[in-house]
């Protein structure tokens, strides 16, 4: 009792050490005039993507619950205006995590339709009831603002069942949400409706959308370029590959982790809630559920 009660204390003490550190540390990027990624406690919050301008104030994702406060104030230094919309990309705490408390302060939440659905059963991630969505939509929805087309798109089961990335056609700027680790390798939420297929199809969707000149906001590293996001399809085909070819020859996972078909790939997109083993774990799952 008294070492559970330790464990207790100690964990609380953490959580309230991370918090603090989150409240210090959101770090902003102009991406394009107007346009800015801003970063919750260096990656461990996720991305988001931020566009001011002279009408109206549009936030996609909004992360973790203890950024909130420290997230109006950075908004506030950047915009004339409170936050009009706020975009989900998908259901993760790390993206939906301030959306009550900037519901309460007015914003009007988009997201695609799984993301309620997964909302209404655990409200949890998005800070409790007050941060459902209350716009949803099937495949996609369109926002006309700052003298701006800007395009949601749904991607269908991919990093969740509820994706949805943000083109930004006036600025060239493209939020992808976690369809897009940069240099890390990607989580792919299989207990969540995503399948690595799918990823790869949504990463190819959103090459598509992309020039050379686009810039991407990833859900987790820095600010990105078409190139990087071809780089993290490349790996991820060629990962795939290796892991199948290993399925086909009826190896067991224990076999397949054992064989570390990803080793060449380690020190580049190895981190710490993806390790390689992680990711040939994950790649065996998908592989031999489907
Ligand atoms: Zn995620």
């Amino acid at each position: 009792m008294n070492r559970l009660l330790l464990l207790i204390v100690s964990l609380v003490a953490t959580a309230t050490a991370i918090a603090q550190d989150i409240a210090t540390e959101i770090a902003t990027t102009e991406a394009a005039p107007g346009v800015y990624m801003l970063d919750g406690a260096n990656g461990f919050s996720s991305n988001m993507g931020l566009l001011v301008g002279d009408d109206r104030v549009v936030l996609i994702d909004d992360g973790m619950a203890p950024i909130s406060a420290d997230l109006i104030v950075t908004v506030a230094e950047l915009a004339d205006r409170p936050i009009d919309f706020i975009v989900n990309t998908h259901v993760h705490g790390d993206h939906v995590g301030s959306n009550a408390t900037l519901a309460e302060n007015g914003a009007v939440i988009f997201a695609h339709k799984n993301i309620r659905k997964r909302l209404v059963e655990d409200p949890g991630p998005a800070g409790g009831a007050g941060g459902l969505p209350v716009v949803t939509f099937a495949d996609g929805v369109n926002f006309h603002v700052n003298g701006q087309d800007a395009h949601v798109r749904h991607i269908a089961k991919a990093h969740t069942d509820g994706d949805a990335v943000v083109h930004l056609h006036g600025s060239n700027v493209l939020v992808a949400g976690d369809l897009f680790f940069n240099y890390m390798f990607p989580f792919i939420d299989l207990d969540s409706g995503g399948s690595v297929r799918g990823f790869i199809a949504g990463q190819r969707r959103i090459i598509k959308m992309a020039d050379e000149d686009t810039v991407i906001i990833p859900g987790h590293g820095e600010l990105a370029s078409r190139a990087d996001l071809q780089a993290a399809v490349d790996m991820l085909v060629d990962a795939e590959a290796m892991v199948e070819a290993l399925v086909l020859e009826g190896k067991t996972e224990e076999e397949v982790l054992t064989a570390n078909p990803l080793a060449d790939y380690h020190d580049t997109w190895n981190w710490g809630f993806i390790t390689t083993e992680k990711m040939t774990s994950t790649l065996y799952r998908s592989l031999t559920a489907e």
